[in-house]
Protein backbone atom coordinates (compact mmCIF):
# COMPACT_ATOMS: atom_id res chain seq x y z
CA UNK A 1 0.00 0.00 0.00
CA UNK A 2 1.26 3.61 -0.35
CA UNK A 3 0.14 6.51 2.15
CA UNK A 4 0.90 9.94 0.69
CA UNK A 5 0.43 13.11 3.15
CA UNK A 6 0.46 16.44 2.19
CA UNK A 7 0.11 20.10 3.96
CA UNK A 8 -3.29 19.94 1.97
CA UNK A 9 -5.53 17.68 0.34
CA UNK A 10 -8.20 18.52 -2.19
CA UNK A 11 -10.44 16.00 -2.95
CA UNK A 12 -12.26 18.40 -5.41
CA UNK A 13 -15.52 16.68 -4.55
CA UNK A 14 -15.70 17.78 -0.95
CA UNK A 15 -13.54 20.66 1.04
CA UNK A 16 -10.16 20.91 0.97
CA UNK A 17 -8.07 19.14 4.19
CA UNK A 18 -5.25 20.41 5.87
CA UNK A 19 -2.51 18.10 6.92
CA UNK A 20 -4.60 15.63 4.68
CA UNK A 21 -3.33 12.06 3.63
CA UNK A 22 -4.23 9.64 1.06
CA UNK A 23 -4.09 6.06 1.45
CA UNK A 24 -3.79 3.80 -1.91
CA UNK A 25 -4.58 0.07 -1.58
CA UNK A 26 -2.91 -2.84 -3.32
CA UNK A 27 -4.82 -2.80 -6.33
CA UNK A 28 -4.27 0.81 -7.04
CA UNK A 29 -7.59 2.59 -5.54
CA UNK A 30 -8.19 4.66 -2.65
CA UNK A 31 -8.97 3.51 0.32
CA UNK A 32 -9.02 6.50 2.88
CA UNK A 33 -8.82 10.06 2.54
CA UNK A 34 -8.80 12.23 5.28
CA UNK A 35 -7.12 14.19 8.22
CA UNK A 36 -3.89 12.48 8.62
CA UNK A 37 -4.39 11.93 11.99
CA UNK A 38 -7.40 9.83 10.71
CA UNK A 39 -5.55 8.08 7.95
CA UNK A 40 -4.20 4.58 9.31
CA UNK A 41 -1.20 3.16 8.07
CA UNK A 42 -1.27 -0.64 7.46
CA UNK A 43 2.14 -2.50 7.90
CA UNK A 44 4.10 -2.35 4.92
CA UNK A 45 2.70 0.69 3.89
CA UNK A 46 5.37 2.83 1.83
CA UNK A 47 4.61 6.63 3.35
CA UNK A 48 5.74 9.59 1.01
CA UNK A 49 5.21 13.28 3.19
CA UNK A 50 4.97 16.10 1.16
CA UNK A 51 4.95 18.98 4.56
CA UNK A 52 4.68 21.73 2.35
CA UNK A 53 2.66 19.94 -1.17
CA UNK A 54 -0.82 20.45 -1.93
CA UNK A 55 -2.18 17.21 -2.94
CA UNK A 56 -4.47 17.01 -5.91
CA UNK A 57 -6.61 14.69 -8.50
CA UNK A 58 -4.32 13.68 -11.39
CA UNK A 59 -5.49 15.91 -14.40
CA UNK A 60 -7.68 15.01 -17.26
CA UNK A 61 -6.18 16.86 -20.63
CA UNK A 62 -9.05 16.82 -22.91
CA UNK A 63 -7.28 17.57 -26.08
CA UNK A 64 -4.03 16.02 -27.12
CA UNK A 65 -2.21 15.13 -30.41
CA UNK A 66 0.73 13.22 -28.64
CA UNK A 67 1.73 11.24 -31.44
CA UNK A 68 2.57 15.04 -32.83
CA UNK A 69 4.98 15.66 -29.66
CA UNK A 70 8.46 15.32 -31.87
CA UNK A 71 6.47 17.78 -34.43
CA UNK A 72 6.58 21.42 -31.37
CA UNK A 73 8.05 24.13 -32.55
CA UNK A 74 8.38 22.79 -36.45
CA UNK A 75 5.29 24.73 -38.43
CA UNK A 76 5.99 27.97 -38.32
CA UNK A 77 3.06 28.19 -40.96
CA UNK A 78 0.62 31.65 -39.83
CA UNK A 79 -2.12 30.78 -42.42
CA UNK A 80 -4.73 27.75 -40.62
CA UNK A 81 -5.21 26.28 -43.68
CA UNK A 82 -1.35 26.40 -44.67
CA UNK A 83 -0.49 25.29 -41.19
CA UNK A 84 -2.78 22.64 -41.60
CA UNK A 85 -1.03 21.09 -45.16
CA UNK A 86 2.21 21.61 -43.27
CA UNK A 87 1.08 18.98 -40.93
CA UNK A 88 -0.18 16.73 -43.27
CA UNK A 89 3.76 17.02 -44.95
CA UNK A 90 5.44 16.95 -41.63
CA UNK A 91 3.28 13.58 -40.63
CA UNK A 92 3.94 11.96 -44.14
CA UNK A 93 7.70 12.91 -43.95
CA UNK A 94 7.45 10.74 -40.27
CA UNK A 95 8.58 7.00 -40.32
CA UNK A 96 5.95 4.65 -38.49
CA UNK A 97 8.70 4.28 -35.23
CA UNK A 98 8.78 7.98 -34.88
CA UNK A 99 5.14 8.34 -34.17
CA UNK A 100 5.61 5.61 -31.22
CA UNK A 101 8.51 7.77 -30.24
CA UNK A 102 6.49 10.85 -29.93
CA UNK A 103 4.05 9.22 -28.18
CA UNK A 104 5.73 7.62 -25.93
CA UNK A 105 7.32 10.86 -25.06
CA UNK A 106 4.09 13.33 -24.84
CA UNK A 107 2.49 10.46 -22.37
CA UNK A 108 5.72 10.91 -20.21
CA UNK A 109 5.52 14.48 -20.50
CA UNK A 110 1.74 14.45 -18.93
CA UNK A 111 2.79 12.74 -16.24
CA UNK A 112 5.52 15.39 -15.49
CA UNK A 113 2.71 18.23 -15.75
CA UNK A 114 0.68 15.48 -13.11
CA UNK A 115 -1.51 14.56 -16.35
CA UNK A 116 -2.84 11.06 -15.47
CA UNK A 117 -5.79 10.86 -18.18
CA UNK A 118 -5.96 12.36 -22.08
CA UNK A 119 -8.21 12.24 -24.36
CA UNK A 120 -6.19 11.77 -27.77
CA UNK A 121 -6.91 11.89 -31.06
CA UNK A 122 -4.60 10.37 -33.94
CA UNK A 123 -4.62 8.38 -36.89
CA UNK A 124 -1.14 6.07 -36.42
CA UNK A 125 -2.19 4.17 -32.89
CA UNK A 126 0.73 5.04 -31.62
CA UNK A 127 -0.84 6.90 -28.64
CA UNK A 128 -2.83 3.90 -27.69
CA UNK A 129 -0.06 1.21 -27.78
CA UNK A 130 2.30 3.74 -25.86
CA UNK A 131 -0.82 4.32 -22.88
CA UNK A 132 -0.91 0.76 -23.29
CA UNK A 133 2.88 -0.39 -23.08
CA UNK A 134 3.45 2.48 -20.44
CA UNK A 135 0.06 1.88 -18.00
CA UNK A 136 -0.86 5.21 -18.68
CA UNK A 137 -4.96 6.55 -18.86
CA UNK A 138 -7.09 7.78 -21.73
CA UNK A 139 -9.27 7.14 -24.55
CA UNK A 140 -8.00 7.52 -27.70
CA UNK A 141 -10.23 8.74 -30.64
CA UNK A 142 -8.81 6.84 -33.86
CA UNK A 143 -9.26 9.42 -36.76
CA UNK A 144 -10.75 9.27 -40.06
CA UNK A 145 -10.36 11.28 -43.13
CA UNK A 146 -12.14 11.92 -46.17
CA UNK A 147 -13.14 14.81 -47.74
CA UNK A 148 -14.37 13.40 -51.09
CA UNK A 149 -18.09 12.21 -50.85
CA UNK A 150 -16.85 9.44 -53.82
CA UNK A 151 -14.83 7.77 -51.57
CA UNK A 152 -16.42 6.83 -48.06
CA UNK A 153 -15.76 3.09 -48.68
CA UNK A 154 -12.40 3.97 -48.89
CA UNK A 155 -12.00 5.67 -45.26
CA UNK A 156 -14.35 3.56 -43.22
CA UNK A 157 -12.23 0.20 -44.86
CA UNK A 158 -9.28 2.03 -43.21
CA UNK A 159 -11.07 3.34 -39.61
CA UNK A 160 -12.42 0.15 -39.83
CA UNK A 161 -8.84 -1.87 -39.63
CA UNK A 162 -7.65 0.06 -38.01
CA UNK A 163 -10.36 -0.18 -34.89
CA UNK A 164 -9.64 -3.96 -35.35
CA UNK A 165 -6.09 -3.72 -34.74
CA UNK A 166 -6.53 -0.97 -31.58
CA UNK A 167 -9.34 -2.95 -29.92
CA UNK A 168 -7.21 -5.77 -28.10
CA UNK A 169 -5.67 -3.08 -26.25
CA UNK A 170 -8.57 -1.77 -24.99
CA UNK A 171 -8.85 -2.21 -21.21
CA UNK A 172 -10.27 -0.10 -17.67
CA UNK A 173 -7.38 2.31 -18.34
CA UNK A 174 -7.76 2.35 -22.17
CA UNK A 175 -10.63 3.38 -23.71
CA UNK A 176 -11.16 3.70 -27.69
CA UNK A 177 -13.00 5.95 -29.55
CA UNK A 178 -13.17 7.31 -33.07
CA UNK A 179 -13.13 10.87 -34.92
CA UNK A 180 -14.22 11.86 -38.35
CA UNK A 181 -11.64 15.15 -38.34
CA UNK A 182 -12.90 17.94 -39.18
CA UNK A 183 -15.85 19.60 -41.55
CA UNK A 184 -12.95 19.96 -44.17
CA UNK A 185 -11.20 16.70 -43.85
CA UNK A 186 -14.38 14.46 -43.99
CA UNK A 187 -17.42 14.79 -46.65
CA UNK A 188 -20.99 14.14 -45.44
CA UNK A 189 -21.86 10.75 -46.44
CA UNK A 190 -18.27 9.76 -44.73
CA UNK A 191 -19.55 11.27 -41.62
CA UNK A 192 -23.11 9.36 -41.84
CA UNK A 193 -21.37 6.34 -42.10
CA UNK A 194 -18.41 7.01 -39.33
CA UNK A 195 -21.88 7.71 -36.99
CA UNK A 196 -23.59 5.05 -37.68
CA UNK A 197 -20.57 2.45 -37.15
CA UNK A 198 -20.14 4.57 -33.86
CA UNK A 199 -23.38 3.78 -32.92
CA UNK A 200 -23.39 -0.21 -33.92
CA UNK A 201 -19.87 -0.63 -32.13
CA UNK A 202 -20.57 1.27 -28.87
CA UNK A 203 -17.31 3.87 -30.13
CA UNK A 204 -17.22 7.48 -28.20
CA UNK A 205 -17.19 10.05 -30.78
CA UNK A 206 -14.45 13.35 -31.10
CA UNK A 207 -14.71 16.28 -33.47
CA UNK A 208 -12.85 19.31 -34.30
CA UNK A 209 -15.96 21.47 -34.61
CA UNK A 210 -16.44 25.48 -35.33
CA UNK A 211 -12.86 25.67 -34.99
CA UNK A 212 -12.19 28.25 -37.42
CA UNK A 213 -13.55 30.85 -39.69
CA UNK A 214 -12.78 29.68 -42.59
CA UNK A 215 -14.71 26.06 -41.37
CA UNK A 216 -17.76 28.56 -41.58
CA UNK A 217 -17.06 29.61 -45.13
CA UNK A 218 -16.39 26.19 -46.28
CA UNK A 219 -19.82 24.79 -44.76
CA UNK A 220 -22.02 27.77 -44.45
CA UNK A 221 -21.04 29.06 -48.16
CA UNK A 222 -19.22 26.82 -49.67
CA UNK A 223 -16.36 29.54 -50.12
CA UNK A 224 -12.76 30.29 -48.58
CA UNK A 225 -9.57 28.60 -48.51
CA UNK A 226 -10.67 25.46 -47.86
CA UNK A 227 -13.56 25.06 -50.24
CA UNK A 228 -10.88 26.66 -53.18
CA UNK A 229 -8.43 23.63 -52.01
CA UNK A 230 -11.13 21.00 -52.53
CA UNK A 231 -12.62 22.17 -55.37
CA UNK A 232 -8.60 22.06 -57.14
CA UNK A 233 -8.69 18.31 -56.03
CA UNK A 234 -11.45 18.07 -57.74
CA UNK A 235 -14.05 17.25 -55.13
CA UNK A 236 -17.28 19.03 -54.97
CA UNK A 237 -18.47 21.43 -52.34
CA UNK A 238 -21.93 22.51 -50.91
CA UNK A 239 -23.27 25.49 -49.54
CA UNK A 240 -25.29 23.67 -46.52
CA UNK A 241 -26.83 27.11 -45.08
CA UNK A 242 -25.75 26.26 -41.59
CA UNK A 243 -23.33 26.61 -39.52
CA UNK A 244 -21.02 23.30 -38.52
CA UNK A 245 -22.38 22.91 -35.06
CA UNK A 246 -25.70 22.59 -36.85
CA UNK A 247 -24.17 20.71 -40.02
CA UNK A 248 -22.61 17.88 -38.47
CA UNK A 249 -25.19 17.70 -35.29
CA UNK A 250 -27.73 16.87 -38.87
CA UNK A 251 -25.14 14.51 -40.07
CA UNK A 252 -25.96 12.20 -36.87
CA UNK A 253 -22.37 13.19 -35.27
CA UNK A 254 -22.91 15.21 -32.20
CA UNK A 255 -24.62 12.66 -29.75
CA UNK A 256 -24.83 12.05 -26.15
CA UNK A 257 -20.96 12.47 -24.66
CA UNK A 258 -19.48 13.31 -28.30
CA UNK A 259 -16.41 15.15 -27.75
CA UNK A 260 -16.68 18.36 -29.34
CA UNK A 261 -12.89 20.16 -29.48
CA UNK A 262 -12.69 23.88 -30.00
CA UNK A 263 -16.25 25.35 -31.01
CA UNK A 264 -15.52 28.41 -31.38
CA UNK A 265 -17.71 29.88 -33.99
CA UNK A 266 -20.71 28.96 -32.27
CA UNK A 267 -23.65 30.93 -32.03
CA UNK A 268 -26.69 30.60 -29.31
CA UNK A 269 -28.71 28.26 -31.17
CA UNK A 270 -25.42 26.10 -31.54
CA UNK A 271 -24.95 26.20 -28.06
CA UNK A 272 -28.55 24.94 -27.54
CA UNK A 273 -27.94 21.89 -30.34
CA UNK A 274 -24.66 20.99 -28.26
CA UNK A 275 -26.89 20.96 -24.84
CA UNK A 276 -29.89 19.33 -26.71
CA UNK A 277 -27.74 16.48 -27.05
CA UNK A 278 -25.80 16.32 -23.90
CA UNK A 279 -22.22 17.06 -26.24
CA UNK A 280 -19.31 17.43 -24.07
CA UNK A 281 -16.40 20.26 -25.11
CA UNK A 282 -12.44 20.35 -24.81
CA UNK A 283 -11.83 23.92 -24.57
CA UNK A 284 -8.64 24.75 -26.13
CA UNK A 285 -7.83 27.74 -25.45
CA UNK A 286 -4.30 28.80 -26.32
CA UNK A 287 -4.37 27.09 -29.44
CA UNK A 288 -7.77 28.97 -30.74
CA UNK A 289 -5.45 32.06 -29.67
CA UNK A 290 -2.16 31.02 -31.22
CA UNK A 291 -4.11 30.53 -34.83
CA UNK A 292 -6.04 33.70 -34.12
CA UNK A 293 -9.43 31.91 -34.55
CA UNK A 294 -10.81 33.95 -31.79
CA UNK A 295 -12.01 32.23 -28.21
CA UNK A 296 -14.90 30.39 -27.17
CA UNK A 297 -17.39 30.77 -25.15
CA UNK A 298 -16.61 28.88 -22.07
CA UNK A 299 -18.86 30.77 -19.65
CA UNK A 300 -21.59 29.99 -22.18
CA UNK A 301 -21.14 26.41 -22.54
CA UNK A 302 -21.01 26.07 -18.73
CA UNK A 303 -24.16 28.08 -17.79
CA UNK A 304 -25.75 25.73 -20.96
CA UNK A 305 -24.96 22.60 -18.63
CA UNK A 306 -22.50 21.37 -20.77
CA UNK A 307 -19.77 19.15 -20.07
CA UNK A 308 -16.64 21.12 -20.17
CA UNK A 309 -12.80 20.39 -19.76
CA UNK A 310 -9.85 21.70 -20.90
CA UNK A 311 -7.42 20.75 -23.74
CA UNK A 312 -4.02 21.60 -25.11
CA UNK A 313 -4.06 20.71 -28.47
CA UNK A 314 -0.69 19.95 -30.05
CA UNK A 315 2.64 20.64 -28.92
CA UNK A 316 3.24 22.40 -33.13
CA UNK A 317 -0.25 24.94 -32.07
CA UNK A 318 0.85 25.48 -28.65
CA UNK A 319 4.22 24.42 -27.50
CA UNK A 320 3.84 22.50 -24.42
CA UNK A 321 0.84 20.16 -22.65
CA UNK A 322 0.80 22.61 -19.74
CA UNK A 323 -2.69 22.36 -18.46
CA UNK A 324 -2.10 24.84 -15.83
CA UNK A 325 -1.31 27.57 -18.92
CA UNK A 326 -4.78 26.54 -20.13
CA UNK A 327 -6.14 27.59 -17.14
CA UNK A 328 -4.23 30.75 -16.62
CA UNK A 329 -5.08 31.51 -20.46
CA UNK A 330 -8.62 31.08 -19.46
CA UNK A 331 -8.47 33.38 -16.26
CA UNK A 332 -9.76 30.56 -14.20
CA UNK A 333 -9.63 31.24 -10.35
CA UNK A 334 -7.47 28.44 -8.86
CA UNK A 335 -10.05 26.46 -7.29
CA UNK A 336 -12.40 26.48 -10.30
CA UNK A 337 -9.23 25.93 -12.64
CA UNK A 338 -8.85 22.55 -10.43
CA UNK A 339 -12.45 21.65 -10.72
CA UNK A 340 -12.38 22.14 -14.47
CA UNK A 341 -8.60 20.25 -14.95
CA UNK A 342 -10.15 17.59 -12.79
CA UNK A 343 -13.35 16.40 -12.19
CA UNK A 344 -15.43 18.57 -14.97
CA UNK A 345 -12.41 17.41 -17.15
CA UNK A 346 -13.68 13.59 -16.38
CA UNK A 347 -17.13 14.19 -16.56
CA UNK A 348 -16.77 15.34 -20.60
CA UNK A 349 -14.54 12.13 -21.36
CA UNK A 350 -17.50 10.31 -19.09
CA UNK A 351 -14.65 9.29 -16.74
CA UNK A 352 -16.38 10.68 -13.51
CA UNK A 353 -17.11 7.57 -11.78
CA UNK A 354 -13.71 6.41 -12.16
CA UNK A 355 -11.04 9.59 -11.97
CA UNK A 356 -11.46 13.40 -11.21
CA UNK A 357 -11.52 13.27 -7.79
CA UNK A 358 -10.18 12.02 -4.32
CA UNK A 359 -13.33 9.63 -3.08
CA UNK A 360 -12.81 6.16 -1.70
CA UNK A 361 -13.18 3.61 -4.04
CA UNK A 362 -12.19 5.87 -7.02
CA UNK A 363 -8.71 5.14 -8.89
CA UNK A 364 -5.90 6.16 -7.15
CA UNK A 365 -4.63 9.13 -9.67
CA UNK A 366 -3.29 12.18 -8.10
CA UNK A 367 -0.19 14.62 -8.58
CA UNK A 368 1.38 16.42 -5.89
CA UNK A 369 2.05 20.24 -6.02
CA UNK A 370 3.66 22.86 -4.83
CA UNK A 371 1.86 25.80 -5.15
CA UNK A 372 3.15 29.42 -5.32
CA UNK A 373 1.34 32.70 -5.46
CA UNK A 374 1.28 34.39 -8.85
CA UNK A 375 3.27 31.46 -10.54
CA UNK A 376 2.41 27.73 -12.09
CA UNK A 377 2.31 25.30 -9.56
CA UNK A 378 5.40 22.81 -9.63
CA UNK A 379 4.62 19.05 -9.59
CA UNK A 380 6.53 17.37 -7.26
CA UNK A 381 4.64 13.96 -7.83
CA UNK A 382 2.28 12.15 -10.01
CA UNK A 383 0.46 8.83 -8.95
CA UNK A 384 -1.53 6.65 -11.35
CA UNK A 385 -3.77 4.01 -10.39
CA UNK A 386 -1.30 3.60 -7.17
CA UNK A 387 1.66 3.66 -9.41
CA UNK A 388 4.46 6.26 -8.95
CA UNK A 389 4.95 7.65 -12.56
CA UNK A 390 6.57 10.47 -12.04
CA UNK A 391 8.90 12.26 -9.12
CA UNK A 392 10.51 15.44 -9.60
CA UNK A 393 13.27 13.98 -6.93
CA UNK A 394 14.34 11.28 -9.85
CA UNK A 395 13.50 13.51 -13.09
CA UNK A 396 16.04 13.24 -15.78
ZN1 LIG B 1 -6.80 18.94 -32.40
Amino acid sequence: MLRIRARRVHPVTAPPIEDGAVLVDDAGRIAAVGPHAHVRTPPRTERLEFPDGVLVPGLVNCHTHLELTHLGGRNPERDFTTWIGRIRELKDATPPEAFYEAAAAGVKDCWARGVTCVAETGSTGAVMQALHDLGGRGIVYQEVFGPDPAKVAVGMRELETAVARLRPLVADRLRLGVSPHAPYTVSAPLYEAVAAFARRERLPVAVHLAESPEETLLVRDGTGPFADALRARGIPVEARRRSPVQYVAQRGVVQRGTLCIHCVKVDADDVRVLAGARASIAHCRRSNEAHGHGTAPLATFRVAGLRVGLGTDSVVSVGDVDLWAEADAAALPWEDALRMLTIEGARALGWEHEVGSLEVGKAADLAVLTVRPSDRPTVRLTVLAGRVVYALDSAP
